[in-house]
């Protein structure tokens, strides 16, 4: 099981936050940095560095990270051009210099003559990659420049021949073949080559208007070429059409009449909605949520092959219309038992529940169903957290009214939480022992009370009364 080494329960806002989920950083204000998990974020060991607001402790980064930092100033190096690929320590907000790559270059407006880079900082998420000038690097600290011939790794294809791969994409098949062995190897391969080449693309659009919001993006997403070259982005909130101008947006509002998603309704609480959206009866409408959603989120790779799936949006409804707030996609039909693909809060709704909100409404959909499900991996950084947030209060709560005996399959059964994820949620708190080979849960009423004072602030939930909604295919027998 992964993450023994996380205390879940440690932080006291994961409980009202998070997600790729969700409600980390909050507002549209460019985020602090946090710890790049993109790479491999569900490795035993990667553990989000984030803290409650999202930040991370930069002292920490660099205690575990020495080599990455420094607050020395560079002596006068000679300025060159700097290739893609290039590592090279860049001065950063915080006036020390950080490792970073480089991953575009082009020439300054404001200096002819002289470079502006994109790039990547080692330790830093994605969503700080950023435009540097060149007067910002130490050019004495070139690292591993990018030769021509980076060494490569092989691996073998289905066909028997060997393939040449970056040592990047070679450690990301490993993982994944390590889970999945078997087939489809070049598949699964142009796959992982593709999403690092979406991940290494530079940032486009930089701030969208949505509703009443005006929000900063965080990463890449490929709208098309026309529109990606925008630096701001208008979006119908209800049709989630994108253009280019204001005036644009204005005249198409006069003609849409939408004011909620389409889909039928599903929930309804308060001022609370679930719409469930097919995404093949609302094409145009789905590939326009996965682009919206792909700006905030590293790893989706799904943005045009929407008919498979469905699409659970979440609104705040007032006398405007039904406003999102955030959503979770889910494939019509999960051979890998998953009850969930790909989720987001929208950056101004975020840390204010929303995540686990959705979150618990992905279980509560498998509860009808009779199924046990699990997210889709790789889950981002903020999502590990939301879902281990969500994991641990249902858990701990069950335990609390729980007096007698319960095994780990019974809390799944109850829960329709996956057992993998009930074990390594109660590892991470500490609260299960492995003994003559079986996982034995071990609690005292303190200790449960102890983690659960970390919730008591949270009091939105969903109420599985207010969901009107039946599954597809007629409940069948559990399988996990
Ligand atoms: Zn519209």
């Amino acid at each position: 099981m992964t993450d023994n080494t996380t205390p879940a329960v440690q932080n006291k806002d994961s409980s009202s936050t998070n997600g790729n989920g969700s409600d980390s950083n909050s507002s549209s204000t460019p985020s602090p940095p946090t710890a790049d998990t993109s790479i491999a974020p569900e490795s035993n060991n990667s553990t989000p560095q984030t803290n409650s607001n999202g930040n991370t402790n930069n002292a920490n980064n660099n205690n575990s990270s020495p080599n990455l930092t420094s607050t020395t100033p560079p002596t006068t190096g000679a300025k060159k051009i700097l290739e893609n690929g290039t590592h090279i320590y860049c001065k950063w907000r915080d006036d020390a210099y950080h490792k970073c790559e480089i991953i575009d270059k082009r020439e300054a407006e404001t200096e002819t003559g002289t470079y502006e880079y994109y790039i990547h900082y080692h330790e830093f998420n994605r969503r700080l990659d950023e435009w540097a000038h060149e007067s910002r690097f130490d050019f004495n600290r070139i690292e591993m420049e990018n030769k021509p011939h980076a060494p490569l790794a092989e691996i073998q294809n289905s066909e028997g021949q060997n393939r040449k791969i970056t040592r990047q994409i070679k450690r990301k098949y490993d993982e994944m073949n390590h889970i999945q062995k078997g087939a489809e190897d070049e598949s699964k391969l142009s796959a992982i080559e593709k999403e690092h080449e979406e991940i290494t693309k530079v940032k486009n659009i930089n701030v969208i208007e949505l509703g009443r919001y005006e929000i900063d993006t965080w990463y890449f997403s490929p709208y098309p070429e026309e529109f990606a070259k925008c630096d701001k982005l208008f979006l119908c909130e209800f049709c989630l059409k994108y253009m280019k101008k204001k005036k644009t947006l204005n005249r198409h509002k006069l003609k849409c009449d939408l004011r909620h998603p389409p889909g039928n309704e599903i929930y309804r609480n308060g001022n609370l909605s679930v719409f469930e959206v097919d995404g093949k009866k609302n094409k145009i409408y789905c590939q326009n949520l996965c682009l919206l959603a792909k700006l905030f989120l590293d790893h989706k790779t799904l943005y045009y092959d929407v008919e498979p799936f469905l699409f659970y949006v979440m609104t705040e409804c007032d006398q405007r219309g039904c406003h999102m707030v955030g959503y979770f996609s889910k494939e019509k039909d999960s051979p890998d038992g998953y009850n969930l693909a790909c989720i987001l809060t929208l950056p101004p709704f975020q840390r204010k529940g929303f995540g686990k909100l959705l979150i618990s409404f992905s279980y509560e959909l498998s509860k009808k169903e009779s199924k046990i499900g699990t997210p889709e991996k790789p889950l981002s950084d903020l999502g590990l957290l939301s879902f281990r947030s969500y994991w641990t209060q249902v858990l701990l709560e069950i335990l609390r009214k729980h007096k007698g005996n319960l095994s780990i399959l019974d809390i799944s059964n109850m829960t329709s939480i996956r057992t993998e994820d009930v074990i390594s949620t109660l590892q991470s708190l500490n609260l299960i022992r492995y003994w003559k080979g079986q996982h034995i849960i071990s609690v005292t009423p303190k200790a449960i009370e102890e983690h659960l004072k970390v919730y008591s602030k949270q009091t939105t939930k969903i109420e599985p009364k207010c969901i009107h909604w039946a599954p597809l295919n007629p409940p069948a027998k559990k399988h996990r």
